[in-house]
């Protein structure tokens, strides 16, 4: 089956996200290397770096799924400080409990089973809120950024990890070969379900580019908004603040 992605709506959006998170939560882990040769560890490094969380501090991984980015903000924030795992997906959470817990990550994180466009959390609650490689999944992008807007504490910030629209064309046909016809391949073999990452690849060449997502922040109410393009804008890592 073709997933027609334009042409569905938001029910069947949502229906059709939490099926392809069913189905990928126990192999994600793999998959994500496998498909990025790695490169998404850089990718989250980046994140991390660019994210000035510090210690005894408040952060939200949102759609954080099997907790790459929470494992690495509650070492950061340490045992003063509270890294909060929200994901709409439930199998996903738990592999990330699951994860987590086994690599002895304990006490300062909590894992909230939430929907991005309508957090479940105070107003100006959080020092920072990444979503990485989550937005995209997100039916109403709109509304879920004003939702983190409203949970950030003033001051604080949000990055947005995502790809993104590759800089060169001669990158973005290489690219969309290896999205198109490798990568459902790949996941048909290691995973089993090639439609799961023939609907990734359509979901990521259906979303906002560079300057449309900078847009959208500031529409948002986000200020300062920036971006930094990695890997040739295969991924770029938005961010802007509340003030
Ligand atoms: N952040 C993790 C990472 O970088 O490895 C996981 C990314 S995974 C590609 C996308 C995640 O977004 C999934 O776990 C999915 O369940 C979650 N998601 C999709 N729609 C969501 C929504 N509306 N609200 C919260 N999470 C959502």
């Amino acid at each position: 089956t073709h997933f027609g992605y334009k042409t569905v709506d938001k029910a069947q959006k949502k229906s059709l996200v939490a099926g392809v998170f069913d189905s990928v939560a126990a192999k994600y882990d793999v998959m994500n290397d496998v498909m990025s040769f790695g490169i998404h560890r850089l990718w989250k490094r980046q994140t991390l770096d660019a994210s000035g969380v510090r210690k005894g501090q408040r952060i939200l991984d949102l759609a954080g799924g099997t907790g790459d980015l929470t494992a690495k903000f509650s070492r950061i924030v340490g045992p003063q400080g509270q890294v909060v795992l929200a994901d709409i997906n439930d199998s996903m959470l738990k592999v990330g409990r699951d994860k987590l817990r086994d690599m002895g990550i304990v006490g300062n994180v909590e894992y909230v089973q939430a929907n991005a466009e309508e957090l479940p959390f105070p107003d100006d609650h959080f020092d920072a809120i990444t979503i990485a490689f989550g937005l995209r999944n997100v039916t109403d992008k709109d509304k879920a950024l004003r939702s983190m807007l409203r949970v950030l504490k003033p001051g604080g910030r949000l990055l947005v990890l995502e790809f993104s629209k590759p800089e060169h064309d001669v990158l973005n046909s290489l690219y969309d070969f290896y999205s198109f016809n490798v990568l459902p391949q790949m996941g048909g073999l290691i995973a089993n379900d090639k439609e799961s990452y023939q609907y990734l690849a359509e979901s990521i060449r259906m979303h906002p580019n560079q300057d449309t997502l900078k847009q959208m922040m500031e529409d948002a109410g986000f200020e300062q908004v920036t971006y930094q393009n990695m890997t040739g804008g295969i991924v770029a890592l938005h961010r802007g603040f509340k003030f």
